[in-house]
């Protein structure tokens, strides 16, 4: 047997059957003082608390699902240890052992809460992009949630046991209470991260952001100049964009260019690529799949063919694997998963949720993984929020699920229909028959946006180009 599959098979045996999930099931129950599970992991760090005669049976059944999980990997128990003392890293296996509780083992797996969620933090915006999916504008919308919601909203997101936040918008330093906010957040041990167009970001707002506990900030660079204020609707915008990213690297930000790949400007990313890695400085590049909605429609004519989407993600990828090259080139296109596989077995990207060290850590146990991360996470691993409250699948995906005024989210993960529609790849059109159905799964906002179908196909790639030319036969 392959190792992929035995390790595949291991984790299905021990964590899968019906006697290891009821237990998981009873360990991650939550109360108020927080999971059992979570006192169980802190145990095993060494992070000693006095334990209850219940916390302590917990904490015997999570030490043999983490030997027997660290095991199966390839990970030495030391290596375990050291990532579990990161609250972070805690919440993150707290997380997956709860959803392997609650949903079994599935492929690709579904947490038990999203381990990432999107956050449109405003409407409003200080530019007028083309291909602006939030259709933001000069103001903020009436119904946006006030300071002490947004706390709330926190709070109820940490009960749930997501584990990283992701303030976008509109631009969220437009804000006045960005700042309270993110650092409350960032105080609850989420992995916090922004997403800026970066025309707000002096050398002092970086520093801020660094000191209140942000790890991690996606500025977004549509090209060069003339390009980018065309396409940003702003003259003066890529200098001020290229000045964020300078202040971000400057005070030692993890910093990562963002780029919405479209005809626009497709044949500056090589150019562009070597100018970030070279005169940014920055550490990170993740090409933005295009996805039209909203703003977007407007210049649907401009998406990339399958063709030229597949050869991007190959040279974007040939990149990351390049040692000479100290930009980690990354992608939202689910494909790109399928490229990291299709390279003999290379390491493992897992599109949205990927970083370096992940991937040299987990090199060689490429198709296990893919298909545990499956891809595409809308609605699985990953959701988003409206600036009210609404919860989404996917921030491209305008369909409303809950909202976190009036619901937990808990119970919005657990029992929307919609979530059950989009978790069944078997049922997908075109990518439901794909080989790598379980490994991507196809943009579901993209197959959404093109075919007003949830479970339709993602008209992005060769094993999908009959639906492609179908949509260009009527233009
Ligand atoms: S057919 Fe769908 S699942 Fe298969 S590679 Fe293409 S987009 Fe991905
Ligand atoms: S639908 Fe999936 S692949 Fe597409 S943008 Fe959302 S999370 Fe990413």
């Amino acid at each position: 047997m392959h190792e992929a599959d035995l390790v595949a098979n291991t984790v299905k045996t021990w964590l899968g059957n019906p006697i290891s999930r009821s237990l998981l099931r009873w360990v991650s129950k939550r109360t108020k003082k927080g999971s059992k599970l979570e006192s169980a992991l802190k145990k095993y760090v060494g992070e000693a608390e006095k334990l209850s005669f219940q916390e302590k049976l917990a904490y015997f059944i999570v030490k043999l699902a983490l030997d027997k999980g660290s095991e199966s990997f390839g990970i030495s128990k030391e290596q375990m240890i050291e990532s579990l003392k990161n609250p972070v890293v805690r919440r993150g296996i707290a997380n997956i052992l709860e959803g392997i509780g609650y949903y079994g083992v599935q492929r690709p797996q579904t947490t038990a809460a999203p381990f990432l969620i999107v956050w449109n933090f405003t409407k409003q915006c200080n530019l007028r992009c083309r291909h602006c999916y939030e259709n933001a504008g000069p103001k903020p919308a009436s119904d946006e949630l006030t300071t002490e919601e947004a706390k709330h909203a926190i709070d109820e997101f940490a009960n749930a046991g997501v584990v990283a936040l992701s303030f976008s918008g509109g631009e969220p330093l437009v804000r006045k209470d960005f700042f309270e906010v993110a650092k409350y957040a960032a105080e609850k041990e989420f992995y916090v991260s922004v997403a800026s167009n970066g025309t707000l970001i002096t050398e002092k707002v970086a520093q801020k952001m660094k000191d209140i506990g942000i790890q991690y900030i996606e500025i977004s660079l549509d090209g060069f100049e003339k390009t980018h204020d065309e396409f940003r609707g702003m003259l003066g915008s890529w200098k001020r964009a290229v000045e964020g990213i300078r202040n971000c690297v400057k005070v030692e930000l993890d910093t990562c260019v963002a780029t919405t790949v479209t005809h626009y400007n497709l044949r500056e990313i090589p150019k562009l690529l070597e100018f970030i890695e070279k005169d940014l400085h920055a550490k990170r590049f993740i090409m933005f799949n295009f996805i039209p909605v909203s703003k977007g429609k407007e210049i649907v004519d401009q998406d990339l063919t399958p063709k030229e989407r597949e050869e991007l993600l190959d040279f974007l990828y040939s990149k990351l694997i390049d040692n000479n090259c100290k930009l980690d080139a990354f992608c939202t296109a689910p494909q790109y998963a399928v490229t990291s596989y299709k390279f003999a077995f290379g390491p493992v990207v897992a599109t949205h949720f990927t970083n370096k060290a992940a991937i040299e850590m987990l090199k060689g146990r490429t198709k296990s993984l893919t298909e545990f991360i499956g891809g595409c996470g809308a609605g699985r691993l990953y959701c988003g929020m409206e600036p009210n409250g609404d919860i989404e699948l996917c921030v491209f995906i305008p369909i409303k699920i809950g909202n976190i005024r009036e619901q937990s989210l808990v119970k919005i993960w657990r029992e929307s229909p919609v979530l059950k529609q989009i978790r069944n790849r078997d049922l997908f059109k075109g990518c439901g028959e794909c080989e790598y159905k379980y490994i991507c799964g196809g943009c579901r906002a993209r197959a959404y946006a093109y075919f007003d179908d949830l479970q339709g196909p993602d008209p992005s790639c060769s094993v999908n180009e009959k639906y492609w030319e179908k949509l260009h036969l009527y233009r």
